[in-house]
């Protein structure tokens, strides 16, 4: 990709997330642009951080140690399966961790952010029914999750995040949207007076403007800001 490809992707993304926060009522900036740079060359990100981006979500925490230490004023989200043995890793250089799937890996996320003096923000990743994906907890478990997580020392619960099946269109998607969003507010009763659990993490590329109409606040998007990724991983 040409230089400066990036810059004007940016701008035009923010156009569109603004007309679809618009029509759900929103202003733009109550949508946040995570920009989505797994298996991106570091130039890629320069670009986007000078077009003012502020957050990227990045999957591998190898792969991100690196891009985190060149571009540490930025926000970093952890958007990727995380493993018990890596939570130590993921605290220490993630401002948010968006797929905390078990209350195993949250007690942990507990335990590491407690140790190390900090709080993180985290988001439940929940699974919408996509067989090809056993990432994310089951809807059902999720109230049982919620109460268990909230009162946790060192973890701020702040919403929660998906990945609706893969779908042709995105009219296909929207009711997976509708869905988190109502489970959204579920769980914020059974958490308590948890008004800062208000995060709706969903729409990709693809369906960001869809999951937007639906109450998306945050947004995470990669090959449309960035072009395709350099390879594939599972
Ligand atoms: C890769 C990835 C994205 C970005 O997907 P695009 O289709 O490239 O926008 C978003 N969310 C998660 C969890 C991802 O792994």
């Amino acid at each position: 990709m040409s230089r400066g490809r990036v810059g004007d992707r940016v701008s035009g993304i923010r156009e569109r997330i603004g007309r679809a926060a618009t029509r759900s009522g929103r202003r733009p900036e109550d949508v946040l642009l995570v920009a989505v740079s797994k298996m991106q060359p570091i130039e890629l990100l320069i670009e986007a951080r000078e077009a003012g981006i502020t957050v990227f979500g990045e999957n591998y925490l190898q792969e991100a140690e690196g891009k985190i230490a060149l571009l540490p004023d930025a926000d970093w989200h952890f958007i990727g399966k995380l493993q018990g043995n890596k939570v130590k890793k993921a605290v220490s250089l993630f401002t948010c961790i968006q797929t905390v799937d078990s209350v195993r890996i949250a007690g942990e996320v507990s335990r590491r952010a407690v140790e190390a003096g900090t709080v993180v923000p985290v988001l439940i990743e929940v699974n919408l029914g996509c067989e090809w994906s056993k990432a994310g907890v089951d809807p059902a478990a999720l109230p049982g999750m919620v109460e268990a997580v909230s009162g946790l020392p060192g973890l701020a619960l702040r919403g929660l995040m998906a990945i609706p099946p893969a779908a042709r269109d995105p009219d296909e998607s929207r009711p997976h949207f509708a869905r988190l969003r109502a489970l959204l507010c579920e769980a914020r009763r059974k958490a308590g007076g948890g008004e800062r659990m208000t995060e709706l993490s969903m729409g990709m590329s693809d369906d960001f403007e869809t999951a937007i109409e639906e109450g998306a606040t945050m947004v995470r998007i990669g090959t449309a800001l960035f072009g395709d990724r350099a390879g594939r991983r599972p």
